[in-house]
């Protein structure tokens, strides 16, 4: 067993005030297959392998106590930072062929007390999102979520490495010019790929 600083959570029922307040963090791997969502956007003919993709997650909680104006009361703000790092197969619509999109998201949560708090909440920081807390919170859906928000709208591949016949004759106009030489030469894309972090 592998020795972390970070204490073991539960990732279905987290108190997250809690891991909040406490300024907790804790990092591990989700597989796909726990990730139903992600799952369903997977390619058809990915590999058999592709529900043990694992996604690396790292979390971490802190908190803020900050008066308004000076001799306002300390009110406490709860943040969750969340970076989640792996790869989805799916379809390339230039190509047709499966391949493996990197996924890197790195984010900064506000968690709030109740829905009707986060309604409330000045949307003052586009870089912050709102969440709701819970004492029984789901940091597995969050990182699902965050996934799934990374997601390419139109997946391709960065160079794909054949172009079908029927698509550089085909009427869509869709035909690749050369690629560059060094791309040519390279044994896998896959390799290529899977060393691409993509930061959103
Ligand atoms: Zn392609």
């Amino acid at each position: 067993m592998i020795c972390d600083m970070t204490q073991p959570i539960d990732l279905r029922e987290l108190d997250l005030f809690a891991f909040c307040r406490k300024g907790e963090s804790a990092a591990g791997e989700v597989a796909t297959r726990d990730l139903p969502r992600i799952l369903a956007e997977t390619a058809a003919d990915a590999p058999a392998s592709a529900p043990g993709e694992m996604f690396a997650y790292k979390a971490s909680g802190f908190m803020r106590e900050e008066a308004a104006e000076p001799g306002a009361p300390v009110t406490q703000r709860l943040f969750l930072d969340l970076d989640v790092d792996g790869r989805v197969w799916l379809d390339c619509q230039r190509c047709l062929q499966v391949y493996a999109e990197p996924i890197g998201t790195s984010m900064r949560f506000e968690v709030m007390a109740s829905e009707e708090t986060a309604d409330a909440a000045p949307m003052d920081d586009d870089e912050i999102d709102v969440i709701v807390g819970s004492k029984r919170f789901s940091l597995l859906e969050l990182i699902e979520d965050e996934v799934l928000l990374a997601l390419p709208v139109a997946p391709k591949h960065a160079v794909c490495p054949a172009v079908h016949e029927s698509l550089v004759t085909g009427a869509d106009g869709e035909v690749e010019p050369k690629a560059p030489p060094e791309e040519e030469k390279r044994p896998s894309p896959f390799a290529a790929l899977a060393g691409l972090k993509t930061k959103h």
